[in-house]
């Protein structure tokens, strides 16, 4: 069985436009250089200096007390559902949450914690959902001990949370006795787009955690954020999952070199983001979703195609997509992609489309 989620074909043209997704972006030379030049020591032990001043940039820049560097966005996730939760709890999250479908059933496997999925439009839930969802207390009822949201929300588009609705969100789980979690892969994202701070804008939330190898173009990294006594006890899980490193501060001098350079220009992939969702509502047959951030969906029922066949033809003319549906295409814009390339995507767009 094959679980691989993108083909390799070795008689595939080179790639020349790779909107397939912002994980693929590689190290600017200017990050290789700050790696090159990391000073290093061994993080188990906390004697990694490049590793701590990762994790204090990260604590002021979420305006939280302490952060933990894990090696991924999933287990940033992971570590914080172990230290939140118990066997036989449930979480509230949306039913698109990366959580729900795309960790391996993580929650379920490791922490033997159960999600809900709740719906809304653009992989977003309301207050009134929220409260629909919560169990009046009974020894019938799981415990339902967090709420997760994703800023921004993936497959809803990479839409933003508006920063009111995340507080009315917060308060009304805090109430509920549960614990607040948000998963914030592309957070920088939706900082930028909505110019709300990132420490305003996960206030409500006790644990927060920023991908690097999405739009910031680091190779691999994420840090996880809360309480010092909510990250003592990340610790022991992030020991026990065996996410403790030794020289890792190789690769937080890349993330420190992201957050330096790579935030601010996170608005040139929503303007091309945008400049791509334009070109494509003007081929026959695509509909593009309007986007807020660096994430096209398009869907090419109108073509008479699937999503498959569409990212198949436009892959052989050096194009990459990914899809997230029968005929939901993704696109992803990022440091690697450049407004002239969406015009290239655009020109395959229209041949892969005219058949
Ligand atoms: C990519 C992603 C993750 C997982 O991050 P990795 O660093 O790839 O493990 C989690 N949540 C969301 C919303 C993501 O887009």
């Amino acid at each position: 069985m094959d679980y691989a989620p993108i083909r390799i074909s070795a008689d595939l043209p080179p790639l020349r436009v790779n909107l397939y997704s912002d994980t693929q972006t590689k190290p600017t030379a200017a990050m290789k250089a700050a790696m090159m030049e990391a000073e290093v020591g061994d993080e188990q032990f906390g004697l990694d200096p490049t590793v701590n001043a990762l994790c204090d940039k990260m604590a002021a820049l979420m305006g939280k007390e302490a952060a933990v560097f894990l090696p991924s966005g999933t287990m940033c996730n992971q570590v914080a559902i172990l230290t939140h939760c118990r066997p036989g709890d449930e979480i509230l999250a949306h039913e698109t949450a990366h959580i729900l479908t795309s960790e391996g059933g993580g929650a379920a496997a490791l922490t033997g914690a159960q999600i809900t999925g709740l719906a809304g439009p653009n992989g977003m839930f309301d207050a009134a959902a929220l409260r629909a969802s919560i169990r009046p207390k009974s020894r019938y009822a799981p415990p339902q001990t967090l709420m997760e949201v994703e800023q921004t929300a993936n497959t809803g588009g990479g839409a933003v949370w508006p920063v009111a609705v995340l507080d009315e969100l917060a308060a009304i789980a805090h109430a509920n006795g549960m614990a607040t979690h948000m998963d914030g892969a592309r957070l920088m994202n939706a900082v930028v787009q909505s110019g709300v701070s990132a420490s305003d804008m996960v206030a409500g939330y006790d644990s927060v955690w920023l991908d690097f190898t999405k739009g910031l173009g680091a190779p691999l990294g994420a840090v996880l954020c809360g309480t010092k006594e909510f990250i003592g006890r990340a610790w022991r899980w992030k020991q026990r999952v065996g996410g403790s490193m030794r020289q890792a501060g190789i690769c937080a001098a890349a993330c420190i070199h992201a957050l330096d350079h790579h935030i601010d220009r996170l608005a040139e992939d929503h303007a091309n983001a945008k400049k791509l969702a334009g070109g494509i509502s003007q081929i026959p047959g695509l509909k593009a979703e309007v986007p807020q951030t660096n994430l096209v969906f398009f869907d090419t029922s109108g073509a008479g195609i699937t999503a498959t066949e569409l990212a198949d033809r436009a892959r052989l003319h050096g194009v990459a997509f990914s899809t997230t549906g029968a005929h939901r295409v993704r696109a992803c814009t990022h440091l690697d992609v450049t407004a002239p390339q969406i015009d290239e995507a655009l020109s395959v767009l229209r041949q892969v489309v005219a058949g």
